[in-house]
């Protein structure tokens, strides 16, 4: 009979490899099976996300950043006392176990990831679920559509809140928290057969706010508890997008590019002028940065600082908070993130961000072709 430590290690190993099998199987199924992922995928995942939402919302606080550092604690105790008892019986088996502990841990976690949400990087891409075409643009088409949302920046300029110094307030993170869950639910309505059915609890703010400053990370979505945790180091007129692309996350528009579509619509969708002027900066900024020819970038941002001082402040505010926690980490966050999205798929990794520009021309020639001659 063989001793009980090696029956625990031998049952570790095989639990391991069969979660990591299943968790390849259930990616293979939502990536190859497009009615699998609408039908089946994708309604599991925005239902129990939004329970989890709701169910960790008792808490104003991110429960998620209170389970990692429990989750750290109890790795390194454990260590710890594998080592000694390591040391003590001169056998190796205390140190194999808490390896094969890991190893099972870490399996389990990325089932579940992949079970709760990570297979939505593999469902249908929002574009071809919206109809939109879209397809290599001259610049031209881009300018055009960069000039379109800065005509909304201009006009949401006017309408934020200011202050006697003109900077934008809309009474920060807590008082723009709930309208974000607000303007989601009502995008929802307008593209039932898109969303579906779930439950939309607000972003919460994070803890680790300097840290995540540090990492250059101004949000993130935890799969594991349903929270769409938001960094605010970002001034209010940058928040609400933030806010909007996290939910996205939430409600199983993995890739970048669709988080940062659904965060524009659904900021354009609420009634508060501070969520449509986040709306069409980020807009405006990815179409912006996503030109190359500088005589139409001089044009706008001519254009921009003649019309509104406000918005050049904006940015320059939002840009000096971002400068206090800057770090030689954020490099090296980045690469860790660029490597995390091509692992789930995204062949552009950090890129893809940007590659909402795609399907805002697309929108745009959408928006020229009812408007008429
Ligand atoms: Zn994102």
């Amino acid at each position: 009979m063989l001793p009980k430590r090696r029956v625990h290690l031998i049952l570790s190993v095989t639990l391991s490899a069969a979660l990591l099998i299943a968790a390849v199987l259930l990616t293979a199924a939502v990536r190859h099976s497009g009615a699998f992922a609408q039908s089946v995928y994708l309604p599991f995942s925005r239902a129990v996300s939004g329970l989890l939402g709701t169910l960790f919302s008792f808490s104003s606080y991110t429960v998620a950043e209170a389970l990692l550092v429990t989750a750290a604690a109890a790795l390194a105790g454990c260590l710890i006392r594998s080592v000694v008892h390591t040391v003590r019986e001169r056998s190796a088996m205390p140190l194999l176990l808490w390896l094969s502990g890991v190893v099972l841990s870490a399996s389990g976690i990325y089932f579940l990831f992949i079970l709760l949400w990570g297979g939505t990087y593999h469902a249908p891409k929002l574009e071809s679920r919206l109809g939109l075409r879209t397809g290599p643009q001259e610049e031209e088409m881009l300018f055009q559509t960069a000039s379109r949302h800065l005509e909304d920046v201009l006009l949401y300029a006017e309408l934020v809140p200011r202050n006697a110094d003109g900077e934008a307030g809309a009474g920060g993170f807590s008082a723009l928290a709930p309208e974000s869950a607000r303007a989601m639910k009502s995008l929802m309505a307008r593209y039932p057969e898109l969303f579906g059915k779930a439950a939309v609890s607000p972003p919460k703010r994070a803890f680790s706010y300097p840290v995540l400053g540090m990492l250059g990370i101004s949000g993130i979505y935890v799969p594991f508890t349903g929270e769409a945790v938001v960094n605010t180091i970002s001034t209010d007129p940058f928040l609400p997008s933030v806010m909007c692309h996290e939910l996205a996350h939430r409600l199983g528009f993995a890739p970048e590019e669709d988080a940062n579509l659904v965060a524009y619509l659904a900021c354009m969708e609420s009634n508060e002028p501070i969520f449509r002027y986040s709306g069409a900066l980020m807009a405006f900024t990815y179409c912006y940065n996503a030109l190359s020819s500088q005589q139409y970038r001089s044009l706008l941002w001519s254009r921009l600082a003649e019309e509104s001082e406000e918005t050049v402040d904006d940015y320059r505010r939002n840009r000096e908070e971002w400068v206090k926690y800057e770090s030689p980490l954020r490099q090296a966050a980045e690469a860790v993130n660029n490597a995390y999205l091509q692992s789930m798929g995204q062949a552009d990794g950090v890129r893809s961000y940007g590659r909402v520009v795609d399907m805002l021309i697309a929108l745009y020639i959408e928006e020229q072709a009812r408007s008429g001659p």
